[in-house]
């Protein structure tokens, strides 16, 4: 049935592994047939090999673009750990080195070449590329991380744009497409930026078994928690804060809490950068605390634990960031710490954004990871949707799944709300209401004479964290709107008229914190 029988034993050979992975052989018997392919894979799923074993088995050379230095050098590594002849060209190399490599790709002696994309297309390199198609054949172009082609991905380079002209001047060339994103649009973004030719395109499962997702709501214990979930995991984690003052302050508390900490962010020299990521790999030190500069392309399988302590920009960014998580495939746990202040922090950002076009795709990117961590459903089945992959739920390994929340009805106190907000005129933001319905005294309430309006004073019974809930969980629900003039006034629609005429019931899951260890959880 196989049509290539010695490929597992090519596979032992070189890599000395004695199985495929899922979706490997037929995708590298794919690259066989030089067909253009689209690999869509996990983080750890196993993608390189996929481009490695037929660069190995087909003549001539192959060419692969990477986005970032350390990323080439890893692979190139690891690689060469194996006697496979693979080399990089980059700007971390002096003018002698970039000609002795160049010499040996001429002289047909290098069967991988990992290379930027900005580097390839210059003016200055394309006709060394033209000297190695003639005099030695290029086998495939390896477009790795191909998302950065596009817009809809979370990481857009520019320069990725430029890698058409491969396919313009090499076109019996076939390309390889290799990334962990996988939204339809993505997809469809690579497939016509890089002019892919009727492309065989394998999509594997997203679903990590082994993580544990869990969302917690930011409070004054967050960092008490923190604590906790990095002393009840004896392994190495990642915490990612979203400033690099943030990243600085929390590796500076943790030391002081004896905990094993280094920094991670873009403010730091390159020299400590490496020498940090270094040690974190090395296993001198256990927790890393970093902005998203620390990531692409770290390949530490035994990350026991992923926190975000500030809310990521897209489900993407979170799926690919936490994934760093588990790699080996033992259990392993992912965080993510919530707060409304987080959204609204994200939000200020994204309007600084010049391009309306951009302001728009990140506006829609921030709703679908607010619903990811306010969602009440199984979070596999919010982040596997997000791919285009169903998922029914039930995982077994997430908060929603292991601790449901409860539902409530809380239609009454909905229209309570909305009609709070309609008595004002829909002229003012969330806390405001809040403060009317719970009749609190003060000068704008009754220079505004809204402590005299019929709903002044009717909410007494419940918390301004509980209304807050509720709020929120109206806009979420699409049940309110929000101006999104930075003043965030509430603002009525159909929806809300409905509630108000009890024509919709308002549910709302009840968020409670389970008081449950780690042990628990890994049912160790
Ligand atoms: P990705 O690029 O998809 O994130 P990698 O190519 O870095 O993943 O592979 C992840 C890990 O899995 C690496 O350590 C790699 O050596 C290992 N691996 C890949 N294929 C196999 C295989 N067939 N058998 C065993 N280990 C594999
Ligand atoms: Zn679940």
């Amino acid at each position: 049935m196989l049509q290539y029988p010695h490929l597992e034993k090519a596979l032992k050979y070189h890599f000395g592994y004695d199985n495929f992975r899922p979706g490997q052989q037929q995708i590298i018997e794919d690259a066989l047939q030089n067909r253009d392919l689209m690999v869509v894979m996990p983080t750890g799923g196993g993608k390189s090999l996929c481009f490695q074993l037929p660069a190995l088995l087909k003549p001539g050379l192959t060419v692969v673009v990477s986005p970032l230095i350390a990323l080439m050098q890893d692979q190139v590594e690891a690689l060469r750990n194996n006697n496979i002849a693979a080399t990089f060209l980059n700007s971390s190399l002096n003018q002698y080195q970039v000609r002795s490599r160049e010499d040996a790709l001429m002289k047909g002696k290098v069967k991988l070449l990992y290379v930027a994309p900005e580097r390839l297309v210059s003016e200055r390199f394309l006709p060394l590329v033209d000297v190695v198609a003639e005099k030695v054949g290029i086998a495939n172009f390896v477009i790795d991380e191909a998302h950065c082609v596009s817009e809809w991905g979370h990481d857009f380079r520019p320069e990725y744009r430029q890698l058409i002209l491969l396919r313009k001047r090499y076109p019996h060339v076939p390309t390889i497409a290799l990334t962990a994103t996988a939204t339809d649009r993505v997809r469809a973004d690579i497939i016509q930026q890089l002019g892919l030719k009727q492309p065989s395109i394998h999509i594997a499962s997203f679903n990590r078994q082994n993580l544990y997702y869990e969302v917690r709501a930011k409070s004054k214990r967050t960092y008490a928690e923190l604590l906790e979930i990095v002393r009840e995991n004896e392994g190495s984690g990642i915490i990612y804060c979203l400033t690099r003052k943030k990243v600085d302050e929390l590796t500076f508390k943790l030391q002081n809490d004896k905990v094993s900490a280094l920094s991670y962010h873009a403010g730091l020299s390159d020299e400590e950068r490496a020498k940090n990521q270094t040690r974190f790999i090395r296993d001198d030190v256990r927790v890393m605390v970093a902005t998203i500069a620390f990531g692409m392309g770290i390949n530490k399988p035994d990350v026991r634990f992923v926190v975000h302590y500030d809310l990521p920009r897209n489900i993407e960014s979170y799926y690919q960031e936490s994934g760093r998580a588990g790699r080996d495939a033992e259990p392993s746990r992912c965080t993510l710490f919530y707060s409304y202040s987080d959204v609204k922090t994200i939000e200020w950002s994204i309007n600084q954004k010049p391009d309306s076009q951009e302001q728009l795709i990140a506006k829609q990117q921030l709703r679908q990871i607010i619903d990811y961590a306010e969602g009440t459903v199984c979070r596999r089945t919010i982040q596997l949707g997000y791919f285009g992959e169903r998922f029914a739920g039930n995982c077994g390994n997430c908060d929603n799944c292991r601790y449901p929340k409860p539902v409530e009805d809380w239609t009454i106190e909905a229209m309570k709300f909305l009609s709070c907000v309609a008595r004002c005129k829909e002229r003012y933001g969330m806390l405001y209401i809040i403060d009317v319905l719970r009749g609190v005294k003060n000068q704008k309430i009754t220079q505004n004479k809204h402590d005299q309006l019929s709903t002044y004073g009717i909410g007494k019974d419940r918390t301004v964290d509980q209304w807050r809930m509720l709020g929120r969980s109206l806009l979420h629900q699409g049940l309110l709107d929000q101006s999104s003039d930075g003043y965030s006034i509430l603002k009525l629609n159909p929806l809300s008229w409905e509630v108000m005429r009890k024509q919709h019931q308002v549910l709302i899951a009840v968020p409670v914190t389970p008081k449950i260890t780690w042990e628990d959880r890994t049912g160790k």
